[in-house]
């Protein structure tokens, strides 16, 4: 099937509630342009630099999704643009953020990263580590960034029982998490779901699934 065959069947068994990224990591230009042209306009990508690359030659009203992990000191090149940033999983990180938004006079949305892989390698922070940011005074003050929901990654497992374990675990957080509200957070977006998992995470709650080899076809491996 075409990517936009794809895209549209995905699309079509999606609740109204839940937005699809299309995870373009590793895709070229034209690939993106077959998913633009039949109407979508969410992109995923994981590397900061190919992002920027990308984003220069394709049409300005793309949504970029940054969903990798995000070294500080590459925020700079994506804080004219980016969307939405999935992966924030430190203070740090979340202060960078809103120091190059400010030099963009934006506001740029972002997610928490929670860890609820049982994987060693994957990022992201506690229930624990998430509250404490939610509710100090210091993020508070962060008035060029929006927490707008959180986002984790399940473990990499044929074993759906523990993924689904995995994905109810991140609804529950949000639901205890979402209580906590400061000016700049407001919890709407549990972003979880993959090519491989996605009807399950739909399932468990999710409101936006990242989709990548089921639209555009398999990738190389280790990306
Ligand atoms: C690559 C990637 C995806 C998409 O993976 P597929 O299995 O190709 O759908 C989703 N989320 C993140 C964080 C990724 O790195």
């Amino acid at each position: 099937m075409s990517i936009r065959e794809n895209i549209n069947q995905i699309k079509a068994t999606l609740p109204d509630h839940v937005s699809l990224v299309a995870v373009s990591k590793t895709k070229p230009l034209d690939d993106i342009m077959e998913a633009y042209t039949a109407g979508h306009r969410d992109f995923g990508e994981n590397k900061i630099q190919e992002m920027v690359e990308k984003q220069e030659q394709l049409p300005r009203d793309i949504r970029w999704h940054m969903i990798g992990h995000v070294q500080r000191n590459k925020v700079k090149y994506m804080a004219p643009f980016v969307h939405l940033i999935h992966g924030v999983d430190n203070m740090k990180l979340l202060r960078e953020i809103d120091k190059q938004a400010k030099k963009h006079d934006r506001i740029i949305q972002c997610l928490l990263q929670i860890k609820i892989a049982a994987e060693e390698s994957k990022f992201g922070m506690s229930a624990e580590q998430a509250a404490l940011i939610l509710r100090s005074d210091e993020t508070a003050q962060l008035d060029h960034i929006a927490i707008v929901g959180l986002m984790g990654m399940a473990t990499f497992t044929e074993n759906m029982e523990q993924v689904k374990q995995e994905f109810t675990k991140l609804k529950t957080i949000f639901d205890e998490l979402k209580a906590l509200q400061t000016p700049n957070c407001n919890l709407q977006t549990i972003s979880m779901g993959m090519s491989g998992d996605y009807q399950l995470a739909v399932a468990c709650g999710s409101t936006m699934v990242r989709v990548g080899s089921s639209i555009f076809g398999e990738r190389n491996k280790n990306n």
